[in-house]
């Protein structure tokens, strides 16, 4: 992170082709500096992507399980390149050849507050972040925290009163915070693969 800003994202991205935001300096001067947003994205595989903003981008990790409210249950969450702010309010498809080719939703989004004393970018140098979210579903204390290798990381909820071991709130709350649609109707409102989008909505 934070080596070159944007520039992987968009080197990834065929901008003639995809409806992702390239990122706007305005929207960038206009946040707060501490949004988060968890974007549900079946893609090759389905995935929810956990993004915090810090230094002006949205520092991000692919979560293959989704984020969840049991401090037990350790979720993989593999580091992958920043986005720029926009991006958090993408919801929508991506072409199917293209990066990330298939359907995004706005799962949850608010703002979170770094618990420590340290900046992010020297919590994220050390590998362990520890936050509380203000989120839509997501509520309390959360850590990331560095494993092994370059990209891996654990996203895991810290003990409070917002953690639960009954509620799986990936099936609980599968719709998006801003249009409450399900995968397969944003999909099928922007042309794209409503079989494939379905097969990541609860059933
Ligand atoms: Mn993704």
């Amino acid at each position: 992170m934070m080596r070159m800003p944007l520039g992987e994202y968009r080197k990834k991205r065929r901008f003639t082709k995809t409806p992702e935001p390239k990122g706007s300096p305005a929207v960038r001067r206009k946040s707060a500096g501490n949004l988060f947003v968890v974007q549900k994205h079946r893609a090759t595989a389905l995935h929810y992507d956990f993004r915090l903003e810090a230094n002006g981008v949205l520092v991000s990790w692919a979560v293959p399980k989704g984020p969840s409210l049991d401090p037990s249950q350790k979720r993989l969450a593999m580091a992958v390149e920043d986005h720029p702010l926009d991006y958090a309010r993408f919801e929508g498809t991506i072409p199917e050849g293209e990066y990330g080719g298939g359907t995004v939703m706005v799962w949850d989004i608010g703002t979170y507050d770094l618990e420590d004393d340290e900046d992010f970018a020297t919590a994220y140098k050390k590998g362990r972040l520890t936050f509380t979210l203000h989120g839509k579903k997501l509520k309390g204390r959360w850590s990331l925290v560095h494993t092994g290798g370059t990209r891996q990381w654990l996203l895991f909820k810290r003990t409070d009163r917002y953690a639960s071991k009954d509620v799986d709130i990936t099936v609980d709350k599968p719709r998006s915070v801003l249009t409450r649609r399900l995968l397969a109707t944003i999909a099928r409102e922007g042309g794209g693969d409503v079989e494939k989008a379905a097969s990541g909505d609860p059933h």
